[in-house]
């Protein structure tokens, strides 16, 4: 079966990544992109699509069987409205999201079929399955995560960071409270049941995740690079060709996996 994407923000880093890795699917069909500005004939044949694709946010969700957004958290009232009135699945990369957009993207599932990952790559999920284990064994370490990326990111920490995180502390039976994002702000010493997170930007990295779990006297540290977007792009593709065959419901990277 041919599943028929569209592409929210396609003129972004992300969104060009995603055209290349749907026209290089088999099982995928580009019948939409859209973006915040026009989507002209040259932009088409820049990447390589006809130009009876659709292109704008209405008809991309009314031709698509899913939508690919990788665009800004804000863009989720208007997707999540959409995604439901055509009844069309949502495949959500954007990072950034706070408890509202978690909220719109669990009502819609309720309704639609709704796959949320911070990140898409199959090499960075099994890496969090990695850093489970190994906290789960290390028990009596502190655990630190540090993450770089490039100079234009605006989120930091990085999405993938906090779920790395919030992965780790499910399995040590830690929660949100045990994380310290402000290590800077406070003269104290590091609290013994705490995760730290330290971000750092520049060049165009797209992405290196190390969680680093200290004991006394030696160090484990588990490194996941990515060295292009590809390996999001071709995941969100993945997601979106495994989304459509599912029921409605808000899904992650996992329920895809296991
Ligand atoms: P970018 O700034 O290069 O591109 C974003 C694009 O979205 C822009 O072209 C912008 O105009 C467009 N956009 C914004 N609001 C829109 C709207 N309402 N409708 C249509 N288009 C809209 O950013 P990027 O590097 O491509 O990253 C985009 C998002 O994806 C970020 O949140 C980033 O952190 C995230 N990301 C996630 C993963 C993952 O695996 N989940 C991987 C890489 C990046």
């Amino acid at each position: 079966m041919t599943t028929k994407i569209a592409i929210a923000g396609a003129k972004g880093r992300m969104g060009e990544n995603l055209i290349r890795s749907g026209l290089s699917n088999q099982n995928t069909q580009i019948v939409g992109i859209f973006d915040v500005t026009d989507i002209d004939e040259t932009f088409l044949k820049k990447v390589g699509l006809p130009n009876t694709v659709k292109t704008s946010q209405e008809e991309s969700f009314i031709a698509a069987d899913a939508i690919i957004d990788f665009t800004s958290p804000p863009a989720l009232f208007s997707f999540t409205e959409s995604a439901v009135a055509n009844n069309t699945s949502l495949i959500v990369g954007t990072t950034g999201l706070e408890k509202k957009h978690f909220k719109l993207l669990e009502q819609a599932g309720k309704s639609v079929k709704v796959f949320y990952a911070p990140n898409m790559s199959f090499g960075v999920n099994s890496f969090f399955n990695l850093a489970r284990k190994a906290a789960s064994q290390l028990k009596s370490f502190d655990i630190e995560i540090i993450e770089t990326h490039h100079r234009h990111k605006k989120d930091s920490p990085s999405g993938t960071a906090i779920k790395l995180g919030e992965e780790i502390a499910e399995e040590i039976n830690y929660s949100n409270e045990n994380f310290n994002f402000d290590r800077q702000q406070k003269s104290e010493e590091r609290k013994s049941k705490e995760i730290g997170f330290s971000s750092i930007r520049g060049g165009n990295i797209p992405g290196e995740h190390t969680v680093i779990f200290h004991g006394d006297n030696e160090s484990i540290e588990l490194t996941h690079k990515s060295y292009n977007r590809k390996i999001f792009s071709d995941g969100a593709i993945e997601a979106a060709n495994w989304l459509v065959s599912q029921k409605n419901g808000l899904y992650t990277f996992r329920d895809m996996i296991t």
